[in-house]
């Protein structure tokens, strides 16, 4: 007989931990560079302005209701996330070889196409999912809910604070056959490190010749440069070298939906394949599990989205809303740097110019993390990464004396 006194206490996660301690914290100088989410320059969240149109556009809507979407979602958003992912002219769609679902952001559709693999894709088999090490904790969580082992590819060079081209390399030449390798499309969380277009070209070459299967997450299209063409390259030059692949994506960011819960699942399927017949089946097969897990998602968020990816003039003013955010984060990447330069804090701060979109590595110990809270009422997560969102003109100056003292 079950008795819930075997539940043993799980742990507290840790970033929404270290948010509830920020919250608990009176000190009037406090700075949250924990969870990330974007800030404007006054610390506050910020709802973007072509947000407040489409929101306003879908309120004077007299035919607006409180229906069921469909079990795929809203078909304008998914079609338009495809455009949006994979590039409006993109022969994967012409040939209709993308199977979108509406997901409950990007941790939905990264759970979906994890359902999806450990039920269909080779059954039986050795079937390992790599992560970068390090990645977004919740990939390890999510993909271990399905039953999936795993084990990670070295990403993240302590030294340089760049990339571990060669661990990275190594490992996937190493990897066993039809392998699963979660890649990060852009702004690689935590490290804010990216391969460039040169190595991504050798990694989709090495995916290809070890036959391993490429898994997209792309939570930061847009957010990241400011450029959504530029942040989606590494996902459509894998769709040009014709790859079967899945693509999570999420609108929390470059959206500002965070808590709408907008995201989209694509299954693309390979060039050669019967196309109709195949994504036909992959999609009915993943209406089945979307039934069961969530029967259909949330309207409201890609209401929104959909709203603005669907009409010229709003989606210019989006890209306007993008630029605005992403510049702003790298006018304080350049700004942190600078300050410390002037300080002569010890150590090299390039990296933090170097790295792209929302969070930095800073190289900070554990151990200065724990100081910069205790003295300074700064909250980070204890691996030394901070959300640049939460940095502002007033106050960068603090931040930056506050590591000098703390890295001294
Ligand atoms: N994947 C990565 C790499 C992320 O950084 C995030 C958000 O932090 C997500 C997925 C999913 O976020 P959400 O479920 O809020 O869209």
């Amino acid at each position: 007989s079950f008795s819930a006194d075997v539940v043993p206490q799980a742990p507290e996660d840790p970033l929404f931990g270290l948010m509830a301690a920020y919250r608990r914290d009176t000190d009037p100088n406090k700075v949250d560079l924990g969870i990330g989410a974007y800030r404007d320059n006054n610390a506050k969240p910020w709802v973007l302005p072509v947000v407040k149109k489409a929101d306003e556009i879908l309120r004077n809507d007299p035919n607006l209701n409180h229906e069921y979407l469909p079990i795929a979602g809203l078909a304008d958003f998914t079609s338009a996330s495809q455009k949006l992912v994979l590039g409006a002219d993109s022969p994967a769609i012409k040939e209709k070889r993308v199977t979108s679902l509406q997901t409950i952001s990007g941790t939905g559709a990264v759970h979906l196409g994890a359902l999806f693999l450990s039920k269909f894709y080779r059954p039986n088999q050795q079937r390992t999912v790599y992560f970068s090490d390090p990645t977004w904790p919740n990939h390890f969580q999510i993909f271990s809910n399905v039953q999936l082992p795993y084990l990670t590819y070295p990403y993240f060079d302590k030294e340089t604070r760049g990339l571990d081209f060669d661990g990275f390399i190594n490992t996937l030449n190493n990897a066993a056959e039809g392998s699963i390798i979660v890649l990060h499309a852009c702004a690689h969380n935590p490290t804010g490190v990216d391969p460039t277009q040169e190595q991504w070209k050798e990694i989709a070459k090495v995916i290809k010749e070890r036959k391993l299967f490429p898994f997209f997450d792309t939570a930061y299209q847009g957010f990241a440069s400011g450029d959504l063409a530029r942040d989606g390259w590494a996902i459509r030059y894998f769709v040009e070298q014709g790859f079967e692949l899945v693509i999570a994506q999420s609108y929390a960011k470059n959206f500002g939906l965070y808590g709408e819960r907008a995201g989209c699942f694509h299954f693309v399927t390979s060039p050669t394949s019967d196309a109709d017949s195949v994504t036909a089946r992959v999609a009915s097969q993943l209406a089945i599990l979307q039934r069961s897990e969530i029967s259909n998602p949330p309207a409201y968020g890609a209401r929104i989205a959909s709203t603005v990816l669907n009409n010229p003039e709003l989606f210019a003013e989006w890209e306007a809303n993008l630029r605005e955010m992403s510049g702003r984060i790298i006018a304080m990447r350049k700004a942190l740097r600078s300050k410390l330069e002037e300080l002569g804090t010890p150590g090299t701060w390039n990296h933090i110019t170097d790295q792209i979109g929302m969070f930095s590595f800073t190289g900070l110990t554990e151990k200065q993390v724990l100081k910069l809270r205790e003295d300074s009422h700064i909250y980070m997560t204890k691996n030394g990464r901070i959300s640049m969102a939460g940095l502002n003109t007033h106050n960068i100056d603090y931040f930056a004396k506050a590591v000098d003292k703390a890295v001294r």
